[in-house]
């Protein structure tokens, strides 16, 4: 039996993840559940799987939900970061699920890693802000490292037990690996006129084609900086140089990505766009459990096609690449200025091409000082932020 903490747990992986819990229940236990400030939807889920601890950032949702959660169900409820903290690093947790969205989630995620708990993890950004004292961390407690992120668990599926093992200081080289080949739909506007971009609402942006996912991580999908994030996760956890790692845009998202070896063999983990596939494989891993996704039928697939991804439709994708090479300085800069921008896109002050404007001048603007420690990592994601809403406000 793992018990399990849930970062995010009204959120879209969360819902995923409890969904696989509750198919495996022999397995798992929802130990404790944490989120920002969804009472009711906090409510529902304590009183279907009974943690142990509610957690909730907002201190008046904590009240509320204490308020009205039923006594008999024995459930704490907890608020305030060193409440978290503990939660994470409690030495009865086996597991914690990382699905914050955001910047918000580097924190708890690293906590849990210091711990040495087994992380899995879907909270890209932390590896985007962090990515190199994440894994020293990582390292030097013995934290396992499982990917969430479709690509990434796709990806770490393909590789050789020994990689596997050494997620973050891996040789793919000497494993006899040329290529990572991370695939992405190419989101909603893939094949949109390129002079109606500008004009794109954030419902149209929201309305991925294959994925249902929450609306952060939705725009990243149909601007492309979310493969850029993905990009960088992948740089880190896979230890990739340059030129060992290639984007293919593949508009089916049946194949999840794909590992390229030396000797001419490609090797790509498929399955149906759901995420209780590599939920239930991180959860289970090296084990499998069931996860009540569809199996794949391949006499109804029709084609699957591939492509070059176009730097002019998607210049985000682009910035994201090169501040990976930039250094984590850049990628630091470049995720706060995108939570900033689509932000204000999704509430209206900002248009669909203006999230790329906005990622370049702060990118441009920014005095990227040698970064050593995660408070100089939150500092400049602070200041970022700032550059990003004054930005905003003069557009
Ligand atoms: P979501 O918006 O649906 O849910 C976000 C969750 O985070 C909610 O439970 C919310 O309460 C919580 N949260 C928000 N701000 C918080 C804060 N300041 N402190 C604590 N909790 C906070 O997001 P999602 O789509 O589930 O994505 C979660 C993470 O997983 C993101 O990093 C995303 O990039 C990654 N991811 C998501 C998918 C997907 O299919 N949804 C796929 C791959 C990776
Ligand atoms: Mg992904």
């Amino acid at each position: 039996m793992q018990n399990l903490v849930v970062l995010g747990a009204t959120g879209s992986i969360g819902k995923s993840t409890l969904d696989v819990v509750k198919r495996n229940p022999q397995h798992y236990c929802a130990f404790a559940l944490v989120a920002a400030s969804s009472v009711e939807r906090m409510l529902e889920l304590c009183i279907e799987h009974k943690p142990r601890f509610a957690h909730m950032v907002d201190g008046k949702a904590a009240a509320a939900l204490n308020a009205q959660l039923p006594a008999n169900l024995n459930i704490e409820v907890t608020t305030g970061e060193d409440a978290l903290l503990a939660l994470v690093s409690h030495s009865d947790v086996d597991t914690v699920m990382a699905a914050i969205v955001g910047a918000a989630g580097l924190v708890p995620t690293l906590a849990a890693v210091k711990a040495g708990k087994r992380v899995l993890l879907a909270n890209k950004e932390a590896l985007v802000m962090s990515g190199e004292l994440f894994i020293a961390e990582t390292r030097k407690s013995g934290a396992v490292l499982l990917p969430v992120d479709s690509e990434h668990n796709a990806i770490f599926q393909c590789l050789p037990e020994k990689v596997q093992r050494e997620l973050g200081y891996c040789d793919l080289s000497a494993a006899g690996i040329s290529h990572i080949l991370l695939t992405g739909s190419g989101g909603p506007f893939l094949t949109s006129p390129l002079e109606s971009l500008a004009a794109m609402t954030p419902a149209q942006a929201c309305k991925h084609p294959n994925w249902s996912m929450g609306p952060k991580i939705s725009v990243d999908s149909a601007t492309m900086m979310n493969k850029g994030l993905e990009y960088i996760e992948a740089r880190w956890l896979f230890n990739t140089a340059a030129d060992e790692l290639k984007v293919v845009i593949h508009p089916q998202s049946v194949i999840h990505s794909m590992v390229q070896y030396r000797d001419g063999s490609v090797l790509a983990q498929m399955g149906n766009p759901d995420m209780r596939t590599p939920i239930a494989h991180a959860m289970a891993y090296p084990e499998r459990i069931s996860a009540g996704v569809e199996p794949l039928d391949f006499f109804k697939l029709g084609t699957l096609s591939f492509c070059e991804p176009d730097f002019s439709r998607f210049p985000c994708l682009k910035l994201a690449m090169d501040a990976c090479h930039d250094g984590q300085e850049a990628t630091t800069v470049l995720n706060a200025a995108n939570e900033v921008a689509v932000a204000a896109f999704l509430n209206g002050q900002i248009g669909f091409t203006d999230i790329a404007v906005i990622n370049a001048e702060c990118l441009g603007k920014i005095a990227k000082t040698h970064l050593d420690s995660i408070e100089a990592i939150i500092a400049l994601d602070a200041e970022a932020r700032r550059l990003a809403n004054q930005l905003v406000s003069r557009r």
